[in-house]
């Protein structure tokens, strides 16, 4: 995937969390159809870290089930650098387990840069986030 669609309302739903977890980590899912995400799902840190995530297995699981219930795809999952890096990390590279968009929130700089990476193999390329107004959604 080369580009990943979302609303303003959820990037802006994205970043409250990620912000609001500071300084520890924090994460969730982008559901929705193709490449437009329709829905932000938040899913507890279970490693309660500033420099990893470890999703709560529960709450993954439970969003899992319920963007099956609406007939969505997982798109992407997003994950806070609260001091990292805005690109993905090492680590995020070995412990990739899903083909969908990781999209990382950085607060390195001191407000955070959000952006899209698509993991393959050993190395990953930017999958740029486009920001759609509601009025453009068709
Ligand atoms: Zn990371």
């Amino acid at each position: 995937m080369r580009t990943l669609s979302l609303a303003q309302e959820q990037l802006d739903a994205m970043i409250a969390h990620v912000d609001s977890q500071l300084p520890l980590e924090a994460c969730g899912l982008l559901a929705g159809k193709g490449s437009s995400v329709e829905k932000v799902l938040l899913v507890a840190n279970q490693a309660q870290s500033p420099v990893r995530f470890v999703m709560d297995p529960i709450e993954q699981l439970q969003a899992f089930e319920w963007i099956e219930s609406q007939g969505l795809e997982l798109l992407g999952i997003f994950h806070s650098h609260p001091a990292g890096p805005e690109t993905v990390s090492p680590t995020d590279i070995a412990e990739s387990a899903y083909d969908v968009v990781n999209v990382i929130l950085s607060f390195a700089k001191g407000y955070w840069c959000v952006r899209g990476f698509w993991i393959q193999d050993d190395s990953f390329d930017e999958v740029t986030l486009q920001v759609v107004s509601p009025s453009n959604q068709a």
